[in-house]
C-alpha cells in the first residue's frame, strides 16, 4: 500500500483528526522517561473505540508495520520508544471506566484510564484500588498492566499483577482474545492474563481490563523515622520485616534525596537527616495501634534519632506526595538522569545501600537513593551530564556493577520498571540463554512478523 493510501486507511479507521504525521507531532511520541535517544515514528494514531484499536493492529500487521502502544509514556525503560517508520498507537482516548461493580468488587476499564482516576472513582464508592505508582496522576492502567507497576503500597497490597482478574487483548490479526473473568476464582484455560501482565506491549494490545477492588482499611497511621546513619535506617527496614510486621508503606530516602525533594516541594522534611523512613501501618484500629507502637520501638532500638506520627492526614499527604516527587526533583539537578530499580531480598537492603554508597565514591558519581525499601526495591538515581563522554562511561560501569551485585545478592534486574530497551542486554545474566530462547519462541508464535514493540524485553 502506498504511504498516502495507508494514511487514508488509518484515517478511515480512527478519523482523520486522530492520525498524526507532522514532524512536530511525531516528536511528541519519540521518547519516554528513559535516558535514550529519541526516535520519531512514521505515524501516530489515536483510536477512540476498541473496535478501531483492533483494526489498527490488524492493518499494521497486514502491512508489516512495527507497532508501539503508548499510554502516558512515563515508563523508565524505553518501552515506548518506537521503531523507525513504525506506528505509535496512543491509548489516551480509550479512557472509559466501563463499570465499577460494588457487589462483586471489581472494575472494568479501558486501557487509557489514568490510575488516579480509577482510585478516586472507587474511593467515592467506598472501595480501594491499591497499586499507586509515583506516576499515578498521569500513568494509564494499560501502561501499569504492561509494566506490572508497583507503588508505595506494594509491600502490603502487592503490585498491579495482584489486581488483574482478567483482560482482553488484540492479537496481531486484530482478533480479541479474552482471559480471566469477573469471578474471584477462574481456572478456565491458560492463565493468559498472567502472561500479558508485564509483557510491555510485545505480545498483544490490551482492550478491556478487569481489576479487583478491595475494601479500604478501617484505620491507618503514618510515621516518620529520622536517622543519623544510613546503615541504621536500612537495617531498620530489615528489622521491621523480620519482626513479621507488614506495613502498607515502608519507604527509604537518603540525605541527598531528602534535601533535593525538600527544595522541590517544601514539605517539611528534616534536611539534616542522614536517612528517613516513611512508614504507614493500616488495618483494624486495634491492629494499627499495636503495630504503630511496635514499629516505633524497633526504630528507636535501631538508633532512630526521632520517630513521630504525622500530625494529621494533611501532613501525611504532603510528605507522601513529596516522596512521589523524588524522581522529578532529582531530574532537575543535572541534564541527565539514570534511575535504576535493582531489587534484592529485603534482608539484603542494608548490603545494597552500602554497595550503592561505595559505588558513588569509587566512580565519583552523585547518586540519590530512595525507594520501596520494604519491597527490597531501591531506586539509586544517578544525576550527571551525558554530554561528558568520560562521565557517561563511569555511569555505565557503575550501573553494570549495580546489576551484578543485585543478582549476586539473590535479587532481580527490575522490581517494577520493566526491561524495555534499557535492560535487554542484561537479561541473560539473570535468566540464562534457554529462557531467552524460549521467550523468543513464544513471541514468534504470537507475533510471527515481529511487529509488536520490537526490540523490547528479549531484544530483536
Ligand atoms: C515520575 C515517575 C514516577 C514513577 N513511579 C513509578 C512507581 O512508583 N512504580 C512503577 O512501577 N513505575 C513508576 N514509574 C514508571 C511508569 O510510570 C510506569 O511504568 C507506568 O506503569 C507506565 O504507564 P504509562 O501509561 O506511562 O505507560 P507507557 O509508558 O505509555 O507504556 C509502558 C509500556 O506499556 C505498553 N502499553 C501501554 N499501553 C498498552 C496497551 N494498551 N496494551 C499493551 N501494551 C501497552 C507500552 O507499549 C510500553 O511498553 C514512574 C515514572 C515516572 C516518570
Amino acid at each position: 500500500m502506498s504511504t498516502a493510501a495507508l494514511h487514508q486507511e488509518f484515517a478511515r479507521i480512527a478519523g482523520p483528526e486522530n492520525v498524526f504525521k507532522d514532524a512536530s507531532d511525531l516528536l511528541t511520541y519519540s521518547y519516554d522517561a528513559a535516558l535514550l535517544p529519541s526516535q520519531p515514528p512514521g505515524l501516530a494514531v489515536r483510536p477512540t473505540t476498541l473496535e478501531a484499536l483492533g483494526q489498527v493492529v490488524r492493518l499494521c500487521n497486514q502491512e508489516g508495520l512495527p507497532l508501539t502502544v503508548r499510554g502516558a509514556g512515563t515508563n523508565l525503560s524505553g518501552g515506548t520508544i518506537p521503531a523507525r517508520e513504525g506506528v505509535v498507537v496512543v491509548t489516551t482516548a480509550l479512557n472509559r471506566i466501563v463499570e465499577i461493580n460494588q457487589e462483586d468488587l471489581y472494575a472494568v476499564v479501558e486501557p487509557g484510564v489514568i490510575n488516579a482516576r480509577l482510585f478516586a472513582e472507587a474511593q467515592k464508592l467506598g472501595l480501594f484500588y491499591p497499586p499507586d505508582p509515583g506516576s499515578q496522576a498521569v500513568s494509564t492502567l494499560g501502561g501499569n498492566v504492561a509494566e506490572n507497576s508497583g507503588g508505595l503500597r506494594g509491600l502490603k497490597y502487592g503490585v498491579t499483577r495482584d489486581y488483574v482478574m482478567g483482560l482482553s487483548f488484540f492479537d496481531t490479526e486484530g482478533q480479541l482474545v479474552k482471559t480471566g473473568s469477573r469471578t474471584v476464582k477462574c481456572a478456565t484455560g491458560y492463565n493468559l492474563a498472567g502472561l500479558m501482565v508485564g509483557s510491555e506491549g510485545t505480545l498483544g494490545v490490551f482492550g478491556q481490563i478487569i481489576l479487583r477492588l478491595i475494601p479500604p482499611p478501617a484505620a491507618s497511621r503514618a510515621l516518620l523515622a529520622v536517622f543519623d546513619r544510613v546503615q541504621a535506617a536500612s537495617e531498620t527496614v530489615a528489622a521491621i520485616i523480620a519482626a513479621r510486621i507488614t506495613p502498607a508503606t515502608l519507604e527509604f530516602l537518603d540525605n541527598f534525596t531528602i534535601r533535593t525533594v525538600e527544595e522541590f516541594s517544601g514539605a517539611g522534611l528534616p534536611t539534616e537527616a542522614a536517612a528517613l523512613l516513611l512508614i504507614e501501618v493500616d488495618g483494624h484500629p486495634a491492629q494499627v495501634a499495636e503495630e504503630a507502637q511496635k514499629v516505633q520501638e524497633i526504630c528507636r532500638a535501631q538508633g532512630a534519632t526521632l520517630v513521630r506520627p504525622a500530625a494529621d492526614a494533611a501532613e501525611k499527604e504532603r510528605i507522601w506526595t513529596a516522596r512521589r516527587a523524588a524522581i522529578p526533583a532529582l531530574a532537575r539537578l543535572k541534564p541527565s538522569v539514570v534511575l535504576e530499580d535493582a531489587t534484592v531480598p529485603r534482608s539484603k537492603v542494608p548490603e545494597l545501600v552500602r554497595f550503592i554508597n561505595d559505588l558513588a565514591k569509587r566512580y565519583e558519581l552523585t547518586i540519590g537513593t530512595f525507594g520501596h525499601a520494604g519491597d527490597g526495591n531501591l531506586h539509586p538515581t544517578i544525576v550527571f551530564d551525558q554530554r561528558d563522554a568520560e562521565q557517561e562511561k563511569r555511569v555505565r560501569q557503575a550501573v553494570e556493577e549495580l546489576f551484578d551485585r543485585a543478582l549476586a545478592l539473590g535479587g532481580t534486574l527490575s522490581g517494577e520498571h520493566g526491561l524495555g530497551l534499557t535492560k535487554t542486554r542484561f537479561l541473560v545474566k539473570e535468566v540464562g540463554k534457554a529462557t531467552i530462547a524460549w521467550s523468543r519462541r513464544l513471541k514468534r508464535a504470537m507475533d510471527p512478523k515481529g511487529i509488536l514493540n520490537p526490540g523490547k524485553i528479549v531484544g530483536a
